[in-house]
Parts: structure tokens; sequence; C-alpha cells
């Protein structure tokens, strides 16, 4: 089957007030949470990248590069960009909506909705003074990193399709001034919506109450089965649920090393996925100050150490969003309290499985704050450390040593006294079965994104290929690929923009 030949409905346009004109320049859209809008005809589009899986769960078998390259619509394709706004960076930033993403339509595969989206396709009314385009090493990032998360177990949208466009895009990377032309490319993801916490946000900053209230109708109705949107008491109860899931994927973020590197409330799913994978980076030397985004390199906002309080922070300008539907609105700190609780209990599961233990018990902070102190004291790659704890059979660090940036330089005796305590505390049998399963052998390092993407800059695929394949199955063993993938940074990489800095540039 094709694309073409899916249910396609729309949900979201049948349900919401959306934009009388269709296209045109960029402007405000008051009162609107949605423009009409076509993707601009790309020169050569050509398929690189295929999730087949992803393709699989849609029941997909075709990979068309018309649909796919936003030249094609089948009956019942009715694209739209969707309006948004957000606070960037901690401070409100207006109407921002999809600059270069458009939504070809939603199908009904049978038992779920899911919305496709083509980012990178050209111009919308939300693309302010940008060019609605996405260049190739972006969309690689993204392509790779959904499907990677997807199989690390992570929430997070998907990834169906890359596409070149056979135009140049002109981007200035590292903002310094310095421009060039770089491939163009698109990428189709997939999501149950690309509702945002900045989707309500807009509304409400406005004083739109009634758009509001129709954008919260729809989304409890079509993708909080079991919620209400009727009473205070079903907003809150909806509300949590929103707090438990935003709560639930940080945890696993900073259990596998991920920072998501723009945490701004436009960023932030409805759903509780990850989205918008722009200039985030994986930990390699475990350092909770670390953030991949040059563009925050002074206050380091979005650091891998800070993104749980983000997302409260975040989620509390979604509560600030949602006062005005409540009668009383001072019931909303209870939802911002269950986030705290929720996320408290994620992590204390998260600690449970990265350690070996049965459960998380309060006498086992101390054993964690100790742990990622001394993993800060010399550099440490957390991944191989992580996952050599799974395989040690006693209490030595001697095990360890290939996580090590500089063996020389490690606190010995410090370790050994941490390790003992471990042992100590899971009776010299931590459950190493359900670590590797908290531990993955392989993620999508930033070095090894950039590797897909020096070779698919010289048309050659296999490189990005190989990591897909991969990272489908990141807490296997696949020994063949460990000499290649299973490596601390490589010195190569220490400083190489793409690696060690990204910026927003994309
Ligand atoms: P981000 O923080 O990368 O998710 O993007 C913030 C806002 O900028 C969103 O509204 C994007 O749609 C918009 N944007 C980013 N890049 C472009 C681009 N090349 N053209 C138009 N809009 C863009
Ligand atoms: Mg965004």
């Amino acid at each position: 089957m094709s694309l073409g030949s899916l249910n396609w409905v729309s949900r979201f346009l049948d349900d919401t007030p959306g934009d009388a004109v269709v296209g045109g320049a960029s402007r405000q859209v008051p009162g609107a949470c949605w423009s009409r809008v076509k993707p601009e005809l790309m020169p050569d589009t050509s398929i690189r990248l295929w999730s087949a899986e992803m393709a699989a769960e849609l029941g997909v078998e075709v990979a068309d590069a018309g649909y796919l390259g936003g030249s094609k619509f089948a009956e019942g394709m009715d694209p739209y960009s969707q309006r948004y706004g957000g606070h960037q960076f901690g401070t409100w930033a207006g109407q921002l909506g999809d600059g270069r993403a458009i939504t070809i339509g939603e199908a009904d595969i049978g038992g779920e909705v899911l919305e496709l989206q083509l980012k990178g396709s050209g111009v919308t009314p939300y693309s302010r003074f940008s060019d609605g385009r996405a260049v190739l090493r972006s969309s690689i990032r993204e392509f790779l990193c959904s499907e990677a998360m997807q199989h690390l177990g992570v929430p997070t949208t998907r990834a169906l399709s890359l596409v070149t466009t056979g135009e140049d895009v002109v981007r200035d990377m590292l903002y310094d001034g310095r421009p060039a032309p770089e491939p163009g490319a698109i990428v189709c993801r997939v999501a149950q919506s690309f509702i945002r916490f900045g989707s309500f946000q807009i509304h409400t900053m406005s004083g739109d109450y009634r758009t509001l209230r129709i954008l919260v109708d729809h989304t409890v109705k079509r993708h909080f089965p079991g919620q209400s949107s009727d009473t205070d008491e079903g907003l809150i109860e909806w509300l949590k649920e929103i707090a438990d899931r935003t709560a639930l994927t940080i945890s696993h973020w900073m259990r596998v090393g991920f920072v998501h590197g723009v945490m701004n409330t436009d960023n932030m799913s409805i759903h509780g996925l990850t989205i918008d994978y722009g200039p985030y980076g994986w930990l390699e030397d475990f350092d909770p100050n670390w953030t991949p985004n040059t563009t925050d390199s002074r206050s380091k906002r979005y650091r891998f150490g800070n993104q749980a309080q983000i997302g409260a922070w975040n989620f509390a300008r979604l509560l600030d969003s949602i006062a005005p539907l409540m009668e009383e609105p001072e019931r909303l700190y209870e939802a911002l309290e269950f986030y705290y609780e929720a996320y408290q209990e994620h992590n204390g599961r998260m600690w449970a499985g990265k350690l070996g233990l049965e459960g998380f018990s309060a006498g086992d902070e101390g054993l964690v704050t100790e742990l990622t102190s001394i993993l800060q004291r010399a550099e440490t790659d957390m991944t191989v450390f992580f996952r050599l704890l799974s395989t040690i059979r006693g209490p030595d660090v001697d095990h360890l040593r290939f996580a090590f940036y500089n063996e020389d330089t490690i606190p010995e005796d410090e370790w050994n006294d941490w390790l003992g305590k471990w042992w100590d505390r899971v009776n010299e049998e931590p459950d190493q079965e359900k670590m590797r399963r908290a531990n993955p052998k392989y993620v999508l390092r930033n070095w090894m994104a950039q590797l897909a993407i020096d070779a698919a800059e010289k048309e050659d695929y296999s490189v990005a290929m190989e990591l897909y394949e991969l990272l489908k199955r990141p807490y296997d063993e696949q020994t063949e690929f460990e000499r290649l993938w299973f490596n601390k940074r490589p010195e190569w990489a220490r400083h190489r923009v793409g690696c060690s800095m990204l910026s927003c540039s994309s």
C-alpha cells in the first residue's frame, strides 16, 4: 500500500478554528489554530532514508517521493501548518507556529490516528524571517535520533523518511557571519499529534479563551480517552497525566544521557514525547552542566542536569495557560506538585534500573549522589561506564577502566569505596539483566551522527543506514559493532562543530 491509500482524516481542522486565508505571507493569525498551506515544489526530491518499521506501523510498503517530498496529495489530505506560541529561553516570544513544517494529514490506521508532517517543505504563514527549509545535516540528526529514541524506550515523535530536495539552502551554521550553501532535505515525521504547550499558551496570552476552550476540548477528546475537560477536576486529572508523561520522558533522558538542548515551551509535546530534534546532544563525559547548544552556552539553561527542573517550569507555563478555564485556578498547584512527585517516582525507578536495585528507597539517594559526584571527578564516559557496571563481577574499579578518558587520573580509592557500598547494597548480586535493559550499549553519540552526515554530504548514506540498524537494538551486545561504535568520544570530535557544539541553525 502507498501513503495515498491510507484513510486520511482531518480531525484537527474539523474541530478547531483556522485561518480563512490559504498560505500567504508571514503574518499574525489571531484566533486560529492552523493555516492551510501547500508545501513548495522542490527541484529534485529523492528518498534517502526510510524507516521500514514506521512504515509497517502505518501499513505502508511503498516509499513515494511525491508524497514524502510534498508534491503529491491523495484524497483526504488537507495540508496545514499549526499556529502556536512559546517561551523561548524563559521569555515569552509571541506567535511562533510551524515555520517549516506542514502536516499532510492524519492517517486513521485503525485503533490509532497518526499525524504525518513534512519538516523543511517550504514557507508557511509562520515562517517569520526564515526560509521554511531544513538542511541535510539536521534532517539526518532528526531521522536517526527519533528512531533511536524509540528503540531506547524513550517516548518520541517518529521519522518515516528523509528526502533530499535537490536544492541548496544557505545557513550560517555557527552564526559567525560565514553563511554557506548546504543540501536541503525534508523529514516526514509522525506522532499522535504535534500539539505543544505553546499551542495553548498562544490563545491565553492573547485573551482568546474561546479558542483555548475549543483546543483543550479537542485535545482531551481526541488524544486523552478517559479524561474529561468539563470540570476543574477533569482538567486537573488531564494535566496530571501530562505531568506524568513529561516527567517520565525527562527521566528517560537522564537515564540515557540525552540533552534536548532547546526546551522552550513550543518544543514541549502535550503527549510528553521528545519533539523537535535540533541542537540536542548525548553526554559522553558525564557532566551535568553540559549543553550542546551554543546559543545557550552562557546561561546553560537547558543543561543536562537542569532538564527536570525546566520540565517543571514549562509545565507551570502550561498550567498558567489553562487557568482561565478553571473556576478555582489555585487548584492548579496540585498539578504542579504532582509533577514533582511523578518525577521523583520515575527518577527512583530509573536509578533502580541503572544500579540493578530491586527498588529505590530513600536510603539509596545518598548512593546516587555520591556516584554522580565521583563520576564528575575525572572525565568518565557515561554510556560505557554504566554498561561496564552492568557486567561487573565484584567491587573493583579495574573492570571499569575503559570508561575513563584518562586512566591515570581516576580517584581509584573513592571508586572502590563506592563500589563496595553499592555491592553491599545489592547483597553482592546486582540485577544485571535489569541493568542491561536500563543502560544502553549504543546511543547516537554526537560524533556518530556527524560521521553519518559527513558521508551523506558526499551522497553516501551507508553510515546513516548502519547507525539506523545498530540503534534498533541499543541494549543488545552486537559484538560485531563493538570496536567501531562502543567507544568513548574520539579525540578528533572533542572540539569539532556538530559534535561538541551545535547551534539552532538548521
Ligand atoms: P525551534 O526552536 O527550532 O523548534 O524553532 C522555533 C521556531 O522557529 C518555530 O516556530 C520554527 O517553526 C521556526 N523555524 C525554525 N527554523 C525555521 C526556518 N528555517 N524557516 C522558518 N521557520 C523556522
Ligand atoms: Mg520547535
